[in-house]
């Protein structure tokens, strides 16, 4: 392995640690990142921007600190990091990967760049994500299909498979992703990395591109435990630009992660939901989620079924909720304010009302306006009880499902998706296929409870592709969730000889 593909292959933490002791340097890192970028877009196509210049920049400017200010900083200082395009940049063009935004500079940062600017993280670039994030396999963006490096001629999952697939293939140690129901956790469980969606309120969504605004989080993408407990750490905490933020100093992640490498989980009580796994569930998939609950076992945590019966209509419930919510939003993007514009043909009156039907029909792709019909119809008058109104009161019943499960565990877990990785076109005729990727993530995007996957192993069907298990935690208590996902990796490396994503054939890296 060369000097560069080691240094890229390094954790974030290694990375800081190794800035730390003159190893390395910002700069070098960005470098190196910047040429694996070079080298694996073409068979990847993870980043719909690279932006060079501005990391470069950055991390000259971190270079050039002196040693006592650096000392202030966060951890991660110095590691650059990737940003999935549902957040906005300042300068960076932000598109959400829809033309309707395409070519939009943004002229402010959403809160968490600001955060990574002030911890001196470098930005390599912009990733790609479904239109909108509305979608399982990033297919449905505008511009270009992300592939999984695990095996090009599949999927990432989605929304988030740009900043999943990065990762993944070491064009980025860190990235952020944005979670409505799922977002970054099923890529995550699909490109064999980490994916955590905060407690609701936990991260400030100011400046995060709104989907479904009860629903949406930004969380840490990254290839192990403590990388991303310490990157929710950078990036959480209250901020006033956002009313839905939760007002709490902050969480003790790290700690968290760094206990659980210890692999000691006596005390633990672990819930495992019966109604996420089983019947409809991969058989390597299930294979490799009970290896880890019996790992779980071994290392002292107590092992209890838990029933939380309402979660069966939880992927009817988002469906109505979250499309609701998409109509509201994305009624903003009418021509006249940014973004693209189309003006009627030539004896069509050129009216206001034209004006918006022939941008927004230019603009967005099949699957988002798919989802504003639905969401416009299940709000309309008339239906809205019906509809709207039934969807909020099964959201109650899991809170409640989840306040139960609760009592009777710490933490709960499930497989993340129901199958590893599917091959491209597989589902794009067939939406009901794609939307039941998410059916064990949705219910924790309904109750607002942190969540995050991490890799469980290649899948037992093939030993080819990545395997997801999901941790579930209460509500404002995810540093709960941190613990057992950390000594559960290192169980697995144990087992597996190292970290799975070291067993990645990189061709891309010249190996
Ligand atoms: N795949 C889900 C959907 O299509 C979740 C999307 C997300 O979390 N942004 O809505």
């Amino acid at each position: 392995m060369t000097a560069a593909n080691e240094l890229v292959k390094l954790s974030a933490v290694e990375m800081a640690e190794a800035i730390k002791k003159g190893d390395t340097s910002s700069r070098e890192l960005v470098d190196a990142h910047l040429a694996v970028i070079e080298a694996a877009e073409p068979s990847i196509k993870a980043f719909l921007k690279v932006s060079g210049d501005v990391a470069r920049l950055q991390a000259d400017t971190f270079d050039a600190l002196p040693a006592e200010d650096k000392a202030q900083l966060p951890e991660l200082a110095g590691v650059p990091i990737a940003i999935k395009d549902m957040i906005v940049t300042k300068g960076i063009e932000t598109t959400a990967a829809s033309k309707i935004l395409e070519g939009w500079i943004p002229p402010y940062d959403a809160t968490v760049i600001e955060k990574l600017k002030a911890a001196h993280m470098p930005i390599l670039g912009k990733t790609n994500l479904d239109e909108f994030a509305q979608g399982s396999s990033t297919e449905h963006s505008a511009y270009q299909t992300t592939h999984n490096p695990w095996d090009t001629e599949r999927v990432p999952g989605g929304s988030g498979g740009g900043s999943a697939s990065a990762v993944a293939a070491f064009e980025a140690p860190l990235a952020l992703g944005t979670d409505t129901g799922g977002s970054i956790r099923q890529p995550g469980s699909l490109t064999g990395t980490v994916g955590v969606k905060p407690t609701y309120g936990g991260v400030s969504r100011f400046g995060a591109i709104a989907m479904a605004s009860s629903l949406d989080q930004i969380g840490p993408v990254s290839r192990t435990v403590l990388d991303s407990a310490l990157l929710q750490e950078i990036i959480g905490g209250n901020d006033r630009r956002d009313s839905t933020s939760i007002p709490e100093g902050p969480r003790p992640m790290a700690a968290a992660a760094r206990e659980g490498m210890k692999r000691d989980l006596k005390g633990l009580k672990v819930g495992l939901v019966k109604e996420l796994s089983g019947e409809g569930f991969q058989p390597g998939v299930q294979q490799r989620f009970d290896e880890a609950v019996a790992k779980l076992k071994e290392m002292g945590a107590e092992v209890v079924e838990v029933s939380c019966p309402h979660f069966e209509y939880a992927l009817g419930a988002y469906y109505i909720i979250m499309p609701s919510e998409v109509s509201s939003n994305l009624a903003r993007y009418d021509g006249m304010r940014y973004g693209l514009r189309v003006m009627p043909p030539a004896g069509v009156p050129q009216t206001a009302a034209n004006m918006m039907a022939y941008t927004r029909e230019a603009g967005f792709g099949d699957e988002v306006k798919r989802r504003i019909i639905l969401g416009t119809y299940a709000l309309s008058a008339g239906y809205y009880d019906a509809w709207y109104g039934s969807a909020q009161k099964v959201r109650t019943l899991i809170i409640n499902d989840f306040k139960k499960a609760f009592e009777q565990a710490d933490v709960l877990v499930s497989p993340t998706s129901p199958s590893t990785a599917f091959k491209f076109g597989e589902k794009m005729d067939d939406p009901l296929a794609m939307y039941m990727n998410d059916i064990a993530t949705i219910p924790a995007n309904l109750a607002g409870v942190p969540a995050m996957s991490i890799p469980a192993g290649l899948s037992a069907d093939d030993l080819a592709l990545p395997v997801g298990i999901q941790f579930i935690a209460p509500q404002q208590r995810d540093e709960v969730m941190y613990k057992p996902a950390a000594a559960l990796e290192a169980a697995l490396e144990e087992q597996w000889g190292g970290p799975i994503w070291q067993s990645l054939k990189t061709p891309w890296l010249g190996e």
